[in-house]
């Protein structure tokens, strides 16, 4: 009998690409064929080992996204062009010995279920964020919240959930005229949801049970994380290349060959994710800390936000940092001379420092972060988070002290001991019979069913 074959649609940006392809390999290392459907923009960056890859149009196929003019054109042109040639695609593979009978989308295209549904086919929707902030967009949708969602005194209770003051809601819903075409993105995706065969949240059991339960049945999703390659859970990572897709060029050679001359645990390791644009006070503040840290250090500085660095930065590390433009995020965090991760609390950068027991320091910019930052902080106790001031600023005093707090400080040792539990919860999730590795158990069940 042939395998179920699946379709899987990321959102063509790293934080997206990266889990829904660990996923599509992670089905085909079940018997699952995984085809991974990507812009032709983004095609080139990705080597999927046994998945297979196929071009989408995002009708941008030369430049994607950085052609589009703004939001708006790019996610509608998405939408028509996208429609029309994952059609194809399916087409393509109707009359052969493995047509396609699912389609698992990333949640920021909810009309590829259009597509699996004019078809006959499942559609599965993929949720990339924290099962805590689905809760919170969960209500919006159902109108248990209102917009905008502003805290002023006391803090924002949702049943399930820890009390969320004003410094811990996703950016979106309390200014909601900031990032409309992204508001309008993140709640599209409860549109047709309650169509969809079946709904995954990039998270697990152990970690969110309790938040993804509250809101179950309006967002009935199957905790499958951590999408992080098992390797690096294991240990194994010898040789091993990260999730397979990078839109930059990580420079990993230059990272380890530095890193190698480092005593363990003695280096900060900071980014702030593929999308975050920091204004250069920010940068002059964090740099000024890393100075002041008697750290070592290595930046990941994106080469769009290279010019905001203060000036001769880079020349005044003294062999002490190293600034590099991209890296292999997973083989920096499972490096054993890093010691802590200064983090933007994206939500796979979030699951990436627990699922390899790495002390953090938050300093959420935007989006969902600062929801991820409280957890982080107050809740897995994994960390420190970096309080801004009136400006909107994480001063440099504030920064230091989050890093010497990590690195040295009076909570550093429990930190570091949860670090490591959330670790082993992390792996015991995902290896043979843990909680996610059993829900996908179950999906390729269903699939194998329904294609007998
Ligand atoms: N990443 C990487 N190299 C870097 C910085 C980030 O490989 O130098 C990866 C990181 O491992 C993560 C993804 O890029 O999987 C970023 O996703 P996240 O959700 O953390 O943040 P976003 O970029 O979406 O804001």
């Amino acid at each position: 009998m042939e395998p179920p074959h699946v379709i899987v649609l990321p959102y063509p940006s790293q934080g997206h690409i990266n889990p829904l392809l660990q996923f599509a390999k992670r089905l085909a290392s079940k018997g699952v064929k995984a085809t991974l459907a990507t812009t032709h923009y983004t095609l080139r960056s990705i080597g999927a080992g046994a998945v297979a890859v196929e071009p989408i149009s995002d009708g941008f196929d030369h430049g994607g996204f950085a052609e589009a003019h703004n939001e708006d054109t790019y996610l509608k042109s998405f939408r028509e062009n996208g429609s029309k040639s994952l059609s194809k695609l399916i087409w393509k593979y109707k009359n052969t010995s493995s047509p396609v009978s699912c389609i698992i989308y990333d949640s920021f295209l909810p009309w590829a279920l259009d597509v699996a549904k004019q078809h006959g086919i499942f559609g599965a929707s993929f949720f990339t964020n924290s099962a805590t902030v689905c809760a919170v967009f969960s209500h919006i949708h159902r109108g248990t919240l209102t917009l905008p969602v502003k805290m002023e005194h006391e803090p924002l209770l949702l049943p399930g959930l820890p009390p969320l003051y004003d410094c811990d809601i996703p950016g979106f819903i309390k200014v909601p005229e900031s990032y409309p075409a992204y508001l309008a993105m993140k709640m599209n995706q409860f549109l047709n949801l309650d169509k969809a065969d079946f709904v995954f949240d990039n998270s697990f059991q152990e970690l969110e049970g309790q938040e993804a339960t509250s809101v179950e049945k309006w967002w009935p999703a199957k905790l499958i994380g951590p999408m992080v390659p098992s390797a690096y859970l294991d240990g194994r990572i010898e040789g091993d290349k990260g999730y397979g897709a990078s839109l930059w060029k990580p420079l990993s050679e230059q990272c380890t060959s530095w890193l190698k001359t480092k005593p363990q645990e003695s280096v900060i390791y900071i980014s702030f994710g593929s999308m975050v644009s920091l204004t250069s006070k920010q940068m002059a503040e964090i740099a000024w800390a890393l100075t002041c840290s008697n750290s070592y250090f290595l930046w990941v500085v994106r080469e769009t936000e290279r010019r905001k660095l203060p000036t001769h930065f880079v020349e005044s590390t003294n062999g002490k940092g190293l600034i590099v433009a991209w890296c292999n995020q997973l083989e920096l965090l499972a490096h054993p001379a890093v010691g802590c991760f200064v983090t933007h609390c994206g939500w796979n950068s979030t699951l990436e420092g627990l699922s390899l027991g790495m002390p953090m320091v938050a300093i959420p910019q935007w989006s969902d972060q600062m929801t991820d930052a409280k957890f982080i902080e107050d809740i897995w106790r994994v960390g420190v988070r970096a309080k801004e001031d009136e400006f909107g600023i994480a001063s440099r005093e504030e920064v230091l002290f989050c890093l010497k707090e990590v690195m040295e400080g009076e909570r550093s040792e429990e930190m570091k001991r949860n670090a490591r539990k959330w670790r082993e919860l992390a792996k015991r999730a995902i290896d043979e019979g843990g909680s996610s590795d059993k829900a996908i158990d179950e999906f390729v069940k269903q699939l194998k069913i329904s294609t007998g």
